[in-house]
């Protein structure tokens, strides 16, 4: 018989096929491992039975916020860290590993939220809201996205007009991650003259109302809402000083980004792990199925994508500690990552058979999680697209109609 998920689990090493560990530094292995016996005791014990319940684990909230994971690479002047950018990566990863709702909820909380306070915020701001984000004790939103603006953000419709010494967002938020219990929502609107901002709402504000998204098929443990605001005042020192038009949201983006892309190679580690177990342990035709040709190849086409994501993961890491990291550069990577996951669960999940689609086994969640990210922090079509302009020079993102459209049905060329 094959045993429990538990006993499976406990006898792999995380996956390092190319000795990956050798490029870390001793701080950034004592991070990662530090985390993964946190995520190993408190996270994979509780995470799938919150997500069969669509519940948000609260209790997990402090010992995270003890670990240092949010902002985990923001320096210690705002209660911060202080890690690597590769430490923070791979702390991300090992969460990712246990819950894809946490790492998602980290995502909002740290790599937007955070961020947005961090890149945009006034010195007053920072000190006001950071350190309790960095400790979970405080919560953030980051709301960006409308019903009717996902990938094109720019044609967002929430507004903000100046009136009594501050200023009034009226507008609709969708797909915002921790809404419904945050102590500051960062929401951006745009102005009288067209141009994007962005401003801080406490949570209690009157005029801010939320309601979480039901039903959802991905990210079960966490919860995403969609926001009203009706006349919301704010003062006029909740206005991000650094938010100056769309270009902004690119500056949190890339951050966020970052994160996402470790994410990816974690979700991915953890289906690898369970499926390269369990391989070894389940027998059929007299064998375990570990020894078959057709087995081998989906484990070896797993171990050989989380190989080169992980070598990819440290670069991006190292790239954005030495302030080299482009927006282009960082969709690349969130896109590679988050795609090799996807097929890397789709992979493990058949290896499992039957047992792949029970929660038990944790592929199937994670499987399932995948496909929010694979949708947020910019679509894998969107990611895509980034790059594409970046090596081409054109940008794709708009339909334009062809000019003179020709009586065989072919349309000239249309030039940039
Ligand atoms: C689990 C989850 C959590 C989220 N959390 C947050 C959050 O906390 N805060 C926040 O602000 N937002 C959040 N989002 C929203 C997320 O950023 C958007 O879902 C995403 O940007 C895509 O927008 P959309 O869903 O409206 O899809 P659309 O933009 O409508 O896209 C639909 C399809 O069209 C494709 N497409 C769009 N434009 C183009 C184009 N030019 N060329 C080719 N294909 C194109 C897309 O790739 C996609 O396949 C979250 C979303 C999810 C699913």
């Amino acid at each position: 018989m094959t045993s429990t998920p538990e006993r499976t689990r406990s006898a792999v090493r995380p996956v390092d096929f190319i000795g990956v560990d050798r490029l870390l530094s001793e701080e950034e292995r004592q991070v990662r491992d530090e985390v993964r016996e946190f995520v190993d005791r408190e996270v994979i014990p509780v995470a799938a039975d919150h997500w069969d319940r669509a519940e948000f684990p609260f209790d997990l909230l402090p010992g995270l916020g003890e670990l240092g994971l949010m902002g985990g690479s923001y320096a210690t002047d705002y209660g911060c860290a202080g890690w690597s950018n590769v430490a923070y990566g791979l702390a991300i990863a090992e969460l990712a590993r246990g819950s894809g709702s946490m790492s998602t909820f980290l995502h909002v909380q740290s790599g937007l939220a955070m961020a947005a306070i961090h890149e945009l915020g006034s010195e007053e701001q920072k000190q006001r809201w950071l350190p309790g984000m960095a400790k979970c004790e405080k919560i953030g939103c980051f709301g960006l996205t409308e019903p009717d603006a996902g990938s094109d953000p720019g044609s967002l419709d929430t507004t903000a007009v100046e009136k009594d010494g501050g200023y009034v967002l009226n507008g609709e938020k969708k797909w915002i991650g921790n809404a419904s219990f945050c102590d500051v929502a960062v929401i951006w609107a745009r102005m009288e003259d067209g141009k994007l901002s962005c401003f801080l709402i406490e949570g209690d504000n009157p005029g801010f109302h939320t309601e979480v998204l039901p039903r959802k098929a991905s990210q079960r443990a966490v919860w995403q809402t969609h926001i009203t605001m009706k006349g919301c005042h704010v003062p006029a020192d909740a206005r991000l000083p650094g938010a100056k038009g769309l270009g902004s949201t690119l500056t949190v983006l890339t951050h966020s980004r970052y994160g996402v892309g470790w994410d990816g190679l974690g979700q991915a580690m953890d289906c690898y792990e369970t499926a390269l177990a369990y391989t070894k342990e389940r027998t059929q035709f007299g064998s375990p199925i570990a020894s078959y040709q057709l087995v081998q190849q989906k484990l070896v086409t797993m171990v050989n994508e989380i190989s080169l994501s992980q070598l990819l993961s440290i670069h991006m890491g190292r790239l954005k500690d030495a302030g080299e990291l482009d927006p282009a550069t960082v969709s690349m990577f969130k896109m590679n990552n988050v795609a090799k996951a996807r097929t890397t669960a789709a992979l493990a999940r058949d290896v499992l058979g039957g047992n792949g689609i029970l929660l038990d086994y944790r592929v199937m969640e994670h499987m399932a999680d995948i496909e929010g990210v694979y949708t947020y922090e910019g679509t894998n079509d969107v990611n895509t697209l980034i790059v594409g302009q970046a090596i081409t020079g054109h940008r794709a993102f708009s339909y334009r109609p062809p000019k003179n459209p020709e009586p065989n049905g072919r349309a000239e060329e249309i030039a940039e």
